[in-house]
């Protein structure tokens, strides 16, 4: 099993959610009327990636933008419980309920990767973010004049909010990691035992 690490950012689920419920409390707020559904049309997960580089990437519809979650850890939390099995067709032994809290202790403990596609993210969050290392994708060099100068609220808008607070795409997370290893059994021992 290859495991990359890379250096730690500190920007946890729960750092981002008590910050910004300190710094931002109206943002904070918000988040509660927006749901995160799965964005189907970009089929996001690779889970070779996952295996290889424990690299996890989700996209999820919040509102009118694309939210991106990205974070290490998954597979190693399910490499520890399932490396001493041994036997013929082994990776049928993995349920969905342990695919599920191996993603969930990874999303609650990781350092976080995080992106929206909404303005309030461009503006006030992309630059700040890149400097504490916790962008997914393309980083911003240039700082806000205008708007969050100081950098005081909290880590990010209102989509990323719900995403974080709600984990409910969690479950529909975990589902897909589930088909994958039962459609892909050869890969799936390869990947894990090999
Ligand atoms: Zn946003």
């Amino acid at each position: 099993m290859k495991y990359y690490k890379t250096p730690l950012n500190e920007v946890t689920r729960w750092e981002i959610l008590r910050r910004s419920q300190r710094e931002s409390p109206e943002r904070y707020k918000k988040k509660q009327f927006y749901k995160a559904y799965v964005a189907k049309d970009f089929e996001n997960v690779d889970f070779e990636k996952l295996f290889t580089t424990d690299t996890f990437v989700w996209k999820s519809i919040v509102g009118d933008y694309i939210v991106t979650v990205s974070f290490e850890g998954a597979f190693q939390n399910l490499y520890y419980e399932v490396r001493n099995w041994s036997g013929v067709n082994r990776y049928k032994r993995i349920t969905l309920k342990m695919l599920t809290n191996c993603l969930s202790k990874a999303l609650d403990t990781e350092d976080l990767y995080l992106n929206c596609s909404c303005d309030d993210f461009k503006y006030r969050f992309h630059y700040w973010l890149s400097q504490a290392d916790a962008v997914y994708g393309v980083k911003q060099s240039v700082a806000p004049k205008v708007r969050n100068v100081k950098n005081n609220k909290g880590y990010v808008c209102k989509h990323l909010l719900a995403v974080l607070f709600g984990k409910r795409w969690v479950a529909a997370a975990a589902k897909a990691w589930y088909n994958f290893i039962q459609a892909n059994p050869e890969l799936a021992e390869e990947l894990i035992w090999g």
